[in-house]
């Protein structure tokens, strides 16, 4: 039996990162959740050294469990079969490392201009970790294209904005919210957790 979260539930959302925040708390918000964001919340000394998303989700989430409140945490990034899977669980780490961004895309075109496969997907991975340390993980995955230059960058640091998901014309950083959270990876992974968590 999946154990749930009921109205009022206390969680801690284990991201500081502005993007998931909005995406993940804009798909909860119907169900009445008492959120306590990590930004003021001293984590354990931890190293995301997992081999997948699922691993590197579970150990920021511990990382963040203290009292008797569940922790949820998201791990996601971008993978390009080309460069064998890379960025994938590297992604924040790999744009910081080239000079941060818009410079991560065009080390990304110049290192595809010889394969000129643009082919990438999108991958994350949600995981609630209750108080005595039993997980439950959530995935979603959207295909797409790269596309260069990239398109509706306004600084956001991320790579919304050089992915144009299967099916569209448009990179995730010219979509408004409600289009991206249609088919995102991430929105597919809140999905998941609210039809296995939240609903009755
Ligand atoms: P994390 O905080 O280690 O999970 O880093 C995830 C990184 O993957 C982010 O910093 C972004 O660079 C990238 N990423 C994950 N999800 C998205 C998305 O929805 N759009 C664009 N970039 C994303």
């Amino acid at each position: 039996m999946p154990r749930k979260l009921a109205h009022g539930s206390k969680i801690i959302l284990a991201t500081s990162n502005i993007v998931k925040k909005r995406e993940i708390l804009n798909l909860l918000e119907p169900y009445g959740l008492d959120i306590i964001f990590s930004d003021n919340l001293k984590p354990k000394d931890h190293e995301e050294n997992g081999r997948t998303f699922c691993e590197n989700a579970l150990i920021k989430a511990q990382a963040y469990l203290s009292g008797d409140s569940p922790v949820l945490s998201d791990d996601s990034g971008l993978v390009i079969p080309a460069l064998n899977g890379r960025p994938g669980i590297f992604s924040a780490r790999f744009a910081e490392e080239v000079g941060g961004y818009p410079r991560v895309f065009e080390v990304l075109e110049q290192e595809l201009s010889s394969s000129k496969d643009y082919r990438a997907y999108f991958e994350c991975c949600l995981v609630l970790l209750w108080p005595e340390g039993h997980g439950e993980s959530f995935s979603g995955r959207v295909e797409g294209t790269l596309v260069f230059p990239p398109r509706g960058y306004q600084g956001q640091k991320n790579y919304d904005s050089i992915f144009i998901p299967e099916g569209s014309t448009k990179t995730f950083a010219e979509m408004k919210l409600e289009e991206k959270q249609k088919i995102s990876h991430r929105a597919q992974a809140v999905r998941k957790l609210i039809q296995y968590c939240l609903e009755p």
